[in-house]
C-alpha cells in the first residue's frame, strides 16, 4: 500500500504522517516513512541544494523542476519500490502532486509537462490514496515558528497558487485524495484520516 501526503508547507502534514504511521504499525504494519525531496542519500545532497536559501535566484523554474524529479526517480527505484515489493506500507511526506502544485501551479511551467517528467522519473507509480492537508497560506505561516527555507520566503501569492493546484488535483481525481481541513485539533484530523482511509483500502 502506497500513501502519499501533501499540501502547503505548515499544514501540519508531517505530525499527521507519523501519527497514522505509529497507528499504522499498532495494527501490525511494516512501515516506512519516508519524504520528498531528501528520502535518500542523493535526495538529501539535492534538497540542501533546491532549498538553501542562497539559491534563490540561482535555479531557474525548469532547472528546480528537473532537480525534484532526480529526487525522486532515485526515491522510488531505491526506496519505495523495494518496501512495496517485500510487502510494506510506503507514506511518502510530498510526491509527484507537490511538483504538479509548486513546480505547476507556483511556478506556472505547464501542468502536462511537470506532469509527463513525474511519469518518467516514477515509471507510472502513483500512490493509492492521498492525503491532501489542506490550509489558507496566511493560516500556515501563522503556524511556523521559523522561516526556514527558500520556499518559505515565498510571496503569499506563490502560496494561494500552490494551494488552489492542489485543490484542483484533488477534485480532479476525487478517488485517489482525501481532502483534510488542516484548521481542526490534531486528534481530531488523525481520527478522520483513520476513518477515511478505512473506507477506501483494506488495512
Ligand atoms: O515538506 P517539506 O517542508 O520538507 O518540503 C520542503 C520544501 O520543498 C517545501 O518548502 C516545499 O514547498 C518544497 N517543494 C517544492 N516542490 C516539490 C517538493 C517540495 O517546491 N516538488
Amino acid at each position: 500500500t502506497f500513501l502519499s501526503f501533501e499540501g502547503g508547507d505548515g499544514s501540519g502534514k508531517s505530525t499527521q504522517l507519523n501519527l497514522l504511521a505509529d497507528w499504522l504499525r499498532g495494527r501490525g504494519h511494516e512501515v516506512v516513512v519516508t519524504r520528498e525531496p531528501g528520502g535518500t542519500p542523493l535526495g538529501t545532497k539535492l534538497r540542501a541544494i533546491v532549498l538553501d536559501a542562497h539559491n534563490a535566484d540561482v535555479i531557474s523554474p525548469r532547472a528546480e523542476a528537473l532537480i525534484y524529479a532526480a529526487d525522486r526517480a532515485d526515491h522510488v527505484e531505491r526506496v519505495i519500490r523495494p518496501a512495496l515489493e517485500r510487502g510494506a506500507v510506503v507514506i511518502t511526506d510530498r510526491y509527484v502532486d507537490s511538483s504538479l502544485a509548486y513546480q505547476g501551479a507556483g511556478r506556472a511551467l505547464s501542468a502536462r509537462e511537470v506532469e509527463l517528467l513525474s511519469h518518467w522519473a516514477t515509471q507510472g507509480l502513483m500512490p493509492d490514496v492521498t492525503v491532501l492537508m489542506d490550509l489558507d497560506p496566511i493560516e500556515a505561516a501563522r503556524r511556523r515558528k521559523t522561516p526556514a527555507d527558500r520556499l518559505e520566503l515565498e510571496s503569499v501569492e506563490f502560496h494561494r497558487r500552490v494551494r488552489n493546484g492542489y485543490l484542483e488535483l484533488a477534485a480532479a481525481e476525487p478517488e485517489r485524495f482525501i481532502v483534510i481541513d488542516a484548521r481542526e485539533p490534531v486528534e481530531q484530523i488523525a481520527g478522520r484520516i483513520r476513518a477515511r482511509l478505512e473506507g477506501r483500502i483494506h488495512l
